[in-house]
């Protein structure tokens, strides 16, 4: 069903050829010598025992493929580049890249293409315009959680739901890939149909920060050291200067913060902190493993390839892949999740005594492993009018003062939307 709705799509969608990639020299023109796409033209145009049983093997998957299909990659690090050559030798010529690497979560926004006539308009609407205008399929190559959940409601937050029911042609299939070291996973998300990023959030876990209380007057490891320079030191002494903040690209602020972590070591007889744990650590840098990353970025344009191509089954809907003894992988079907904050369309409960106070609510947000917000502000409506009960900047503990049922609007940098909660008190 999905194939045939996303045919019915590409040809509502039929997008200008723009720019031809560079792979196919700079000068302009298109440089296709006899046979170039032969290795292609193997799985689309002649039937095999694999192929999607309501594929029909012709010409016009080819030309889809390399004249029509729009593709956008988010991220041009390790997975990312991986992702792009594969996808460029796969013969898809109009790909656009949005780059992480000089991204603040809070600017996710900003990456998009922006123009003078945008001035003025959210930043949420003209990215969300920027993509739904377009691109056929999304691939993700981040190592942000934060930014894949933001890109996973951006898709959501396109989706038209006509009495209720989703229009599939406002679906745009996302691809993520994602590793650590020698894990990886790939999977195939169709926003509002599959288990979207957050219907599965349990699976990423909190990152591991240290406690306090080590960092600040018990460190054990060299990595207790560089947290206590980078959080307590940098703020206090501004080496750089009053409005400076630590930069993990810049070597002398990674040299400063070295310096006083070996300092800090030396005072608590630790050993083991270097230079390179130092910008390891500044950085939350988790080791690359080239053949990770090759192993998932394959599997990834693998299946944009069998998508754009309606020629096969996609994957459902998700891999995962371990090399750190011997080989190890399988799929399973994670499936969605009835009450998912992202795409079930349902404001979700919140159970609290009436009276809690608002950090209570806060603190549930950020802490429950379903949700993991970053910064969450809080608004409702009371009297008709829109109130905001919480702003990052002011940490005021009031008793709610709510109504039971009474509706909370929370924003947040997970996602482009603002999440929907219903308060439900407890006795
Ligand atoms: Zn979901």
């Amino acid at each position: 069903l999905l194939f045939s709705l996303f045919r019915e799509k590409k040809r509502r969608r039929v997008v200008e050829q723009t720019e031809k990639m560079l792979v196919d020299g700079d000068n302009g023109s298109t440089s296709d010598w006899d046979d170039r796409w032969n290795h292609l033209k193997k799985f689309l145009e002649r039937s095999g025992p694999f192929m999607h049983p309501d594929f029909e093997p012709s010409t016009e998957s080819l030309q889809f493929m390399l004249e029509t299909c729009k593709i956008l990659v988010i991220g041009a690090g390790g997975l990312g580049c991986e992702l792009l050559k594969n996808l460029a030798l796969s013969g898809f010529r109009n790909i656009h890249v949005v780059d992480m690497d000089t991204i603040d979560v809070s600017n996710l926004n900003r990456q998009f293409l922006f123009r003078a006539k945008d001035v003025g308009r959210p930043k949420a609407d003209v990215a969300a315009d920027f993509i739904n205008s377009q691109f056929h399929i999304i691939v993700c190559g981040l190592d942000s959680i934060v930014a894949r959940r933001w890109m996973n409601g951006m898709l959501l937050s396109l989706l038209v739901y006509e009495d209720g029911v989703l229009d599939p042609s406002s679906i745009i299939p996302l691809i993520d890939g994602g590793t650590e070291g020698f894990k990886g996973n790939a999977r195939v998300i169709f926003p509002g149909m599959t288990a979207c990023i957050d219907c599965t959030l349990e699976l990423y876990p909190p990152q591991i920060n240290f406690p306090m209380c080590t960092i600040a007057s018990m460190p054990r490891l060299p990595e207790h050291c560089i947290e206590y320079v980078r959080i307590l030191l940098w703020p206090k002494e501004m080496p750089f200067g009053d409005d400076v903040s630590l930069d993990g690209d810049d070597p002398e602020h990674i040299q400063w913060v070295y310096q006083k972590s070996l300092e800090r070591a030396a005072e608590f007889s630790i050993t083991g902190v270097t230079y390179r744990l130092t910008q390891g650590v500044v950085k939350r840098i988790i080791p690359a493993v080239a053949s990770t990353n090759a192993a998932i970025a394959a599997a990834c344009a693998t299946e944009v390839f069998k998508i754009a191509s309606s020629a096969y089954l996609p994957l459902n809907n998700y891999m995962v892949f371990n090399d750190v003894d011997g080989l190890y992988t399988y799929t399973f079907e994670a499936e969605r999740k009835e009450n998912c904050s992202a795409c079930s369309q349902v404001p979700s409960d919140l159970h609290f005594s009436p009276s809690s106070k608002l950090q209570e609510v806060l603190d549930y947000l950020t802490e429950s492993t379903s949700l993991q917000m970053k910064s969450p502000a809080i608004t409702t409506t009371m009297d008709g009018k829109n109130k905001t009960l919480y702003l990052q900047v002011i940490n005021l503990p009031f008793k709610l003062g709510l109504a039971d049922g009474q509706e909370l609007a929370v924003a947040d940098v997970t996602t482009p939307q603002t999440v929907l909660f219903k308060l439900c008190f407890t006795s």
